[in-house]
């Protein structure tokens, strides 16, 4: 559902995606770890454009990513951010709701019954008309995970969705995204929580200096072919 061709991405003359390529199926998880600086959230970030790639070819969901059809795109993506993710001013249901009646096209009536059972699902139906700033770290997470859930992607894409998180919220962000991928959800994330990772993923990918360096099933945790990825593990823990 997600193919990806010699990608490479640069900001001015510093390269930092150098010629990935990546291909995820219907339903799968993939896990990308990799150092700090190694490119992971321009990698992810790019897919949809966030930022221009400066070769590559990308297709999501049948789709060719192009300026033509970048908008088709974005639509059928869900992206969870490391933090700032909701805005301050609105409600809840609201930041929910308003992306699926302005980007989405959905009515108001739609649009709120979507929101209340993607918030089921994060378990925050109950926090439905508060407002971002009275939720903890990890509610404000799941609400955005929530958001992301709402608009039904072909593919959810979370960039260190816990990094930002105290580590007693942690957990319970985790679990809600444990649910959503029994669900079927295909999902790349970036993380280092190796447990989920071992749990959830279907594949693991090792990121460093803006190439793929290894990759296989979880158990490659447990067994890195190369020293790089032994290294980097070893110093996870
Ligand atoms: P981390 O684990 O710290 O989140 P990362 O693997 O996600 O790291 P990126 O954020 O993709 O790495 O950054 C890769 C490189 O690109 C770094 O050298 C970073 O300084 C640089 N970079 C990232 N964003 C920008 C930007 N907007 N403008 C210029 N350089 C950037
Ligand atoms: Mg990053």
């Amino acid at each position: 559902i997600v193919s990806v061709r010699n990608l490479q991405v640069a900001y001015g003359s510093l390269e930092v995606v150098k010629g990935v390529d990546l291909d995820v199926s219907q339903g799968e998880k993939v896990v990308i770890m990799g150092p700090s600086g190694s490119g992971k959230s321009t990698f992810l970030r790019s897919l949809i454009w966030l930022v221009r790639p400066k070769a590559g070819s990308i297709v999501i969901d049948e789709i060719e990513v192009s300026s033509r059809t970048l908008m088709e795109v974005r639509k059928r993506v869900g992206f969870v951010f490391q933090h700032y993710n909701l805005f301050p001013h609105l409600k809840v249901i609201d930041n929910i709701v308003l992306p699926l009646i302005k980007v989405h096209g959905l009515s108001r009536a739609e649009a709120v019954e979507r929101a209340l059972e993607a918030l089921r699902l994060v378990g925050l139906e109950e926090k439905a008309t508060a407002y971002p700033l009275q939720l903890s770290g990890g509610q404000q997470q799941r609400v955005a995970i929530a958001r992301a859930l709402a608009i039904r992607p072909k593919v959810l894409m979370l960039d260190e969705p816990t990094s930002a998180l105290d580590p007693e919220l942690v957990e319970e962000v985790l679990q809600v995204l444990e649910n959503i991928a029994k669900r079927g959800t295909t999902m790349l994330i970036v993380t280092h929580e190796v447990d989920f990772a071992l749990d959830v993923a279907d594949r693991v990918v090792f990121f460093e200096g803006g190439k793929i360096i290894e990759q296989g099933p979880p158990d490659i945790l447990y067994k890195p072919k190369t020293d790089r990825f032994r290294q980097f593990l070893k110093r996870l823990h």
